[in-house]
């Protein structure tokens, strides 16, 4: 399935840094899914994408496209940020528990609501004039 794609007018905030380990998951991206590593051995999904399995410590992982829909865990927003936000600013920050257990830390994008805790949310694709990253936002 794949998800929303939002466009944005600005450059990601960061240049992504692309490892052997990330590769998979911006390439992902690209193409419209939101993968996250599936460990081999004990089938835990987990995000980031990190060299070890933070259940048993294997090194072995597939790939796994969610659903992209979650539950609001948590969200703030930032008023003062890095001066390299600082074009975002203000802007959210949110905690995400997605369907299939997995839980993010993204942005989440403003429609004029006050986010409130367990609301639905998506995850959504942004592609920016430097390439694709991904935020949340609320469903309606
Ligand atoms: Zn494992």
């Amino acid at each position: 399935m794949n998800l929303p794609i939002v466009n944005m007018g600005l450059n990601r905030p960061l240049p992504v840094e692309v490892t052997d380990v990330t590769q998979p998951f911006w390439a992902g991206l690209c193409e419209g899914h939101f993968l996250v590593p599936r460990c081999r051995a004990c089938g835990r999904l987990s995000f980031p994408p990190r060299q070890v399995c933070p259940e048993c410590h294997q090194r072995e992982f597939d790939w796994h496209p969610v659903s992209g829909r979650g539950k609001l865990y948590s969200a703030t927003k930032v008023h003062s940020s890095p001066a390299i936000y600082g074009i975002l600013s203000p802007f959210r920050v949110a905690i995400v528990d997605l369907a299939e257990g997995v839980r993010i830390v993204t942005r989440l994008l403003p429609d004029g609501r006050s986010p409130a805790l367990d609301s639905h949310v998506e995850l959504v694709i942004t592609r920016h004039p430097d390439g694709y990253h991904y935020a949340t936002r609320m469903l309606k």
